[in-house]
């Protein structure tokens, strides 16, 4: 298979073309056709195997940009450096297309994100502490979400964020598409997949 026929625009292929990937691996093949379906999916897949163009391709792709101000995709993930690289791996994807991405983390000045967020920000990359913080504050508003990513929901289950997770996620658009990638599938987040997702999630390992 190639990347051709997973059914992306010609400026996300562009994007790709630039990044030198040739073909797709094995979960990109299986999860973006179906992300860009429109289903809910749980992928069981480690680093390193290219999650984040799986997800943050289709929903580039196919992201609706809001016309007040508010966010049309979160980004949740365990740690700062996580957060960083897929804030990069977004912005080479995203290349062609007219999206602006935000990471935001603990440890780094809240002023200083929440004067980035006051200007048109279309997908926010943080952790779930600080996205709570910023929520909290009415600076981050999730009521306009299209796409929810938890990306290594085990680790942030370890972490001690599954409260804030269920927290952000009730403060989202429930007409929305949620993505979660794990490694493993403890049952807290298999309670969470049923209680948050779309019955019709799709499970790809
Ligand atoms: P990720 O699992 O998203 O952190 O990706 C792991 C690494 O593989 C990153 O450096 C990506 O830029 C790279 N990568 C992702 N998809 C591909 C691909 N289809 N071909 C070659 N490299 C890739």
């Amino acid at each position: 298979i190639t990347f051709n026929n997973l059914g992306f625009n010609k400026d996300i292929l562009k994007a790709i073309g630039d990044m030198g990937f040739e073909e797709p691996s094995k979960i990109q093949g299986e999860v973006i056709p179906v992300i860009l379906q429109g289903f809910d999916v749980i992928g069981q897949a480690q680093t390193g195997t290219g999650k984040t163009l799986a997800f943050g391709g289709p929903i580039i792709n196919n992201l609706n940009k809001s016309s007040d101000g508010r966010v049309s995709a979160i980004i949740l993930t365990p740690t700062r450096e996580l957060a960083i690289q897929i804030n990069d791996e977004l912005i080479r994807i995203a290349k062609y297309s007219n999206v602006s991405i935000l990471p935001v983390y603990g440890g780094q000045s809240i002023d200083r994100q929440i004067k980035a967020l006051k200007k048109q920000i279309d997908i926010v990359v943080g952790t779930p502490g600080r996205v709570l913080d910023l929520i909290r504050r009415r600076i981050l508003k999730l009521s306009g979400v299209e796409f929810l990513v938890l990306d290594e929901a085990d680790e942030m289950l370890n972490m001690g964020f599954i409260e804030d997770i269920e927290k952000i996620m009730e403060s989202c658009n429930s007409d929305r598409q949620t993505l979660l990638f794990s490694a493993t599938l403890p049952s807290r987040i298999k309670k969470i997949a049923k209680g948050y997702m779309k019955p019709d999630a799709k499970h790809i390992s």
